[in-house]
């Protein structure tokens, strides 16, 4: 924690009043940057107006976002990201002054005195983090939101579970199932045309959680196939608690496949490109729809359950 006792000494001097910190108030500051907890939020709040104000100056005026090593500045002092600078053909964008290659290692050293919030506080996520440190947090926070599940559209919807299953719902109209079994049958005119896309979503809802199960076609090199997958709407953690099974068939045919649910923080593409599902070729479906080639239907039964 030693760079973080220098560093409050340069909060100290941007606060311009060093005569306000004891040092018992100090190493409390310093022993609760180690522990997440409430008492940690309460024990920073007297430091809020300084740490945002100091943020401001980590973010890059051309870019926004937040600055990390190494921080160039001009000649007058202008800041400036390390993903910009090659950018502004060594030019200051701020005063227009040749920027040379000057850091900014003050600044540096102030972003490391730092703890901000989880930018994922609203989600309920009550860590504060090292500013070094909170990128890599929130890359793992487990109150981060989820992309929405849906793969036939480029939709860009994130949020809690409760929310995506209203707006699969509402937006992608989606059809929604309670209960652990279902007995489906996909019909689809045209099998000849197998087009990358999505060709069915349909939300299970059971134990308390819900299910995404995708049925589509894609092109597996040269052969069109069809894959049917579960993905759980919640982490991996979660997810690895559960199994499920598919059958699909007809014509006297049949094909199983047990596996465990995917979290949807594996994007739906993944889950796909890893054939982590039940993969069916296309002369295959075409036999199961009774052989006349003409349009593709099957049967889907499938179960989830949970494992002890
Ligand atoms: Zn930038
Ligand atoms: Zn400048
Ligand atoms: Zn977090
Ligand atoms: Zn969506």
């Amino acid at each position: 924690m030693l760079p973080m006792a220098s560093g409050n000494s340069y909060i100290d001097d941007l606060r311009n009043k060093p005569e306000v910190i004891d040092p018992p108030q100090n190493k409390d500051m310093l022993d609760v940057g180690e522990h997440v907890s409430d008492t940690a939020q309460s024990a920073l709040k007297p430091n809020v107006t300084v740490t945002s104000s100091v943020r401001d100056l980590l973010d890059c005026p051309v870019c926004l976002n937040s600055m990390y090593p190494p921080i160039y500045q001009c000649s007058n002092g202008h800041t400036l990201c390390s993903s910009c600078k090659p950018k502004v053909h060594n030019r200051c964008p701020t005063c227009r002054q040749d920027l040379g290659n000057i850091r900014c290692l003050a600044l540096e050293k102030v972003a490391a005195s730092l703890e901000l919030p989880c930018k994922y506080q609203n989600f309920g996520c009550i860590g504060i983090y090292p500013y070094y440190s909170k990128l890599k947090h929130e890359s793992q926070c487990a109150f981060r939101p989820y992309n929405c599940p849906y793969a036939g559209s480029e939709c860009s919807a994130v949020g809690d579970i409760p929310f995506l299953v209203n707006h699969l719902k509402d937006d992608h109209k989606v059809d929604m199932h309670n209960g652990t079994t279902f007995n489906h049958r996909y019909v689809k005119s045209n099998p000849h045309e197998v087009e990358n896309a999505t060709w069915m979503l349909t939300v299970f809802s059971c134990f308390g959680q819900y299910f995404c199960l995708h049925f589509e076609a894609f092109q597996l090199g040269m052969a069109p196939v069809y894959i049917a997958f579960l993905r759980f709407m919640g982490d991996d953690s979660e997810a690895k608690n559960y199994s499920y099974s598919l059958e699909v068939g007809g014509n006297g045919r049949k094909m199983t496949w047990q596996g465990v649910p995917r979290s949807i923080r594996d994007s739906h593409r993944k889950v796909r490109d890893s054939f982590d599902g039940l993969i069916i070729q296309r002369n295959m479906a075409l036999f199961f729809s009774g052989g006349d080639r003409k349009e593709l239907k099957f049967r889907v039964t499938g179960r989830i359950w949970k494992e002890q």
